[in-house]
């Protein structure tokens, strides 16, 4: 998510008094009466203070999207990551900061039209000291919306227009192996808070249909039992993200899985995504015991066969989701 720089109160109120002070010798140099002359240079230098905190802490609030306008998945993924709340109520207090300098400003400015010439300087003393004092006031918000700027940078991009698919299964499986083969451009890796390897996602334009893949190692590749609440709610999550889920076997067991382990993680899968699932046999290619592996697919509906680092039956997955798009489509 874009979030734009967040400043620190040293820096707001150093850019703020700068152009104040810019703002001041303009008017000290221009034509007006001499006994006016230092009630508008600090009237100018109390506005133009203002005027700059103001703008940049509106710009701040401009460029920031609208939380509650975000996609579920993406308010789930603040709120996991900072913390939605908080997010909130740093933007509350910005926007607080943002009314107070400004119902301030005109006081200030009408004590200083209201004042003799030898206190005006007064008056904006005491101007620049609430501005400053204000700005101080929100200095963990800023620092705050620093943070999320930091932590939210490397969020998924996420097309939710687009046909997606997620896949899963136990590690070493050949998940990533089949998300490359799948996709026209390498995957992109993005931050994923449930999973310390991230999520990866990828595009495939096909026939004028976006189809995307996904890819979350570490989160759908365990019994669920094992999952804390968290990695419970990252599953939920997912769900609303994905159309179909492509479940992946190892055929070949070498990544250390019996077919029996892999049959029960799959079922408990199918029991909490009430999306459709396909079942994968991949690395069909190393498979010694057909008939064994014929037992499980015996079992499962129409499962596809893989060779996903030889390439063989890629082309069949990707007719799947199409038939799945069109089904999709018609429903719709
Ligand atoms: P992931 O952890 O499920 O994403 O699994 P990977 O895609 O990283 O694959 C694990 C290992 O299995 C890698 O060394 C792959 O090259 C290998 N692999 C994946 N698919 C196949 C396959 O169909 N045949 C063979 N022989 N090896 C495969």
């Amino acid at each position: 998510m874009f979030i734009p720089t967040i400043p620190t109160p040293e820096e707001v109120l150093d850019k703020s008094f700068s152009r104040a002070k810019k703002a001041a010798n303009k008017v000290r140099s221009s034509k007006i009466p001499r006994h006016q002359k230092s009630k508008k240079t600090e009237e100018a230098r109390i506005k133009t203070a203002c005027q700059v905190t103001e703008e940049t802490f509106n710009s701040i609030l401009e460029k920031i999207p609208k939380i509650s306008t975000l996609n579920m998945f993406y308010q789930d993924y603040i709120d996991v990551v900072v913390g939605v709340d908080q997010f909130k109520k740093s933007l509350g207090a910005l926007k607080w900061a943002v009314d107070l300098i400004s119902k301030f400003e005109n006081q200030y400015v009408f004590k200083i039209r209201r004042s003799s010439s030898e206190d005006a300087s007064k008056v904006r003393k005491e101007a620049f000291g609430r501005l400053a004092s204000v700005v101080y006031r929100i200095e963990d918000e800023l620092n705050f919306l620093d943070f999320a700027k930091q932590k939210l940078r490397n969020m998924p991009t996420i097309d939710f227009k687009a046909t997606t698919a997620v896949i899963a299964g136990f590690p070493n499986v050949g998940k990533s192996t089949l998300l490359r083969q799948l996709t026209t451009a390498e995957p992109k890796v993005a931050d994923y808070p449930f999973t310390t390897t991230g999520i990866q996602i990828g595009h495939l334009e096909h026939k004028w249909t976006h189809f995307q893949f996904i890819d979350t190692p570490g989160l759908l590749d365990r019994p669920v039992q094992d999952m804390n609440e968290i990695e419970l709610n990252a599953m939920v999550a997912l769900e609303h993200l994905a159309d179909i889920v492509f479940y992946i076997f190892d055929a070949s067991e070498t990544s250390g899985y019996p077919l029996e382990s892999q049959l029960n993680l799959y079922n408990e899968i199918k029991h909490v995504f009430k999306t459709p699932i396909q079942c994968i046999f991949n690395k069909m290619d190393l498979v010694e015991n057909i008939e064994h592996v014929n037992s499980y697919i015996n079992q499962l509906e129409s499962p596809l066969m893989l060779s996903a680092s030889e390439g063989i039956g890629v082309t069949e997955i990707i007719a799947k989701m199409e038939e799945f798009d069109n089904e999709k489509k018609k429903r719709s």
